[in-house]
């Protein structure tokens, strides 16, 4: 049955590295062959082979409305009938920065770009223009990315600066980075007080979705605020998978913090290469054209992308659309953490609008360090049990889950009966 899986992998990784083109995709933290996606519709994905799964990965987040909804593919269809790219402005990109800002109110102004990466690496150029300052703040465990500044990990301690994580990052690209620990205040708080004068900007996945689902504490993402306000120091929220995402306000909406920069992504191009970063006027106004920072984009705008995250906003800006899908999402984790119960197997699940997380941890972890504590094996086993019933969640441990809102009531319990099955085995 996965014999075609198989046959399509060998013959991708005779031409693409690996056989994808984004690493995770390949399945090398589980094993096993990647399934070959031939089409989804609502939940459901079908692979190369047949075999329908249930999805909780949705694009890694864009998904939102599930795949193929109507009003979606009518307005892209309809755009595409108008041209694919023009390099000229057009009325729809000012309709979704309309439409951005109305729903972001720490956002004055927005500029449109193709990806996540691209957008995160123009904040924070812009946070480094906008202060005359150089060094950046991360937190281990958060990803905005794969800019060179931002591929890097802590050093060795905090007077010295980050190390790269990839080969081909120079140490000098990432020697003004310092990577803090996720949720210690303390070290933040010694981090400002050594290097504060010169710190452009701290940029934070509020909720962290990229070590699966961390949340900032209240007290953490305060302090980041208070800091940044303090030392003169631009606070850039990374919202790239929480925007629309965890609720129609973002991680901000959900924390009642807000960030002088905001990057966004994923869900507002509706699954069409569209990402975003924007802020008060003043800080905007620092770039290209009217300011001294540049940033440019053949295709940023590009307007089928815009039409698609138009029409995905419209939707999910619909009265009570993140409480059904909250409610969803809950419903799949409590399912989740009773099935683990019964069978005796350590867990634990949070979730925020349609993004969740589970780990085969007594307890829910705070930072990076303790998800990677996680056991991988028994996960791994988790997966492929998962995958051999039609339910498909991210491969790998460090992960977030999204539900969309073409999941029903029977795919979650599905769902729950499946992972139930598995428990037993683990
Ligand atoms: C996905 C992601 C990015 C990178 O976006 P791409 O479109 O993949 O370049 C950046 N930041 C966060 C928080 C993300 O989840």
């Amino acid at each position: 049955m996965t014999d075609t899986n198989q046959q399509l992998f060998d013959r991708a990784r005779a031409v693409i590295p690996g056989g994808v083109n984004s690493p995770v995709r390949a399945f090398r933290a589980v094993g096993g062959t990647p399934r070959f996606i031939a089409r989804a519709q609502g939940p459901y994905m079908w692979d190369a082979a047949g075999q329908r799964y249930i999805d909780y990965i949705g694009s890694w987040g864009p998904m939102i409305l599930g795949h193929g909804h109507p009003a979606v593919v009518e307005a892209v269809q309809r755009a595409v009938a108008e041209g694919f790219s023009f390099g000229a402005p057009t009325e729809r990109e000012i309709e979704l920065a309309e439409a951005i800002l109305a729903l972001m109110p720490s956002m004055e102004m927005v500029r449109l770009v193709s990806s996540g990466t691209e957008a995160a690496m123009s904040a924070l150029r812009l946070a480094r223009g906008a202060t005359g300052r150089r060094h950046i703040v991360k937190f281990e465990g958060c990803y905005h990315g794969h800019a060179d500044a931002l591929l890097v990990k802590a050093g060795s301690g905090l007077a010295t600066f980050g190390n790269p994580t990839s080969a081909g990052v120079p140490a000098e690209v990432v020697q003004h980075t310092l990577v803090l620990e996720y949720n210690n205040v303390a070290q933040l708080e010694e981090a400002f007080a050594l290097h504060g004068h010169d710190i452009a900007c701290v940029m934070i996945e509020a909720i962290a979705g990229n070590m699966n689902f961390v949340r900032a504490t209240p007290e953490f993402a305060r302090r980041c605020r208070e800091l940044c306000t303090q030392h003169g120091a631009l606070l850039v929220f990374d919202e790239v998978m929480t925007g629309f995402r965890v609720g129609l306000h973002g991680a901000q909406g959900v924390l009642g913090i807000t960030p002088d920069l905001t990057v966004l992504g994923k869900v507002i191009g509706g699954g069409m290469p569209l990402a975003a970063f924007g802020g008060p006027r003043a800080i905007m106004e620092q770039l290209a054209p009217l300011g001294p920072v540049y940033q440019a984009g053949t295709l940023s705008g590009n307007p089928v992308a815009t039409a698609c995250g138009l029409a995905t906003l419209k939707e999910i800006a619909r009265p009570g659309f993140y409480e059904t899908l909250s409610a969803k999402t809950r419903a799949l984790a409590e399912g989740l953490r009773h099935a683990a119960a019964d069978a005796g197997v350590p867990f634990s699940a949070d979730c925020e609008g349609g993004m969740f997380g589970f780990f085969l941890l007594p307890q829910l972890p705070q930072n990076y360090g303790t998800v990677m504590t996680s056991d991988g094996a028994r996960f791994n086993a988790l997966f492929h049990g998962l995958l051999d019933r039609g339910v498909y969640i991210a491969p790998a441990l460090y992960e977030a889950g999204f539900v969309s809102a073409a999941h029903a009531a029977d795919d979650i319990g599905a769902t729950i009966e499946a992972a139930r099955e598995v428990f037993r085995t683990l």
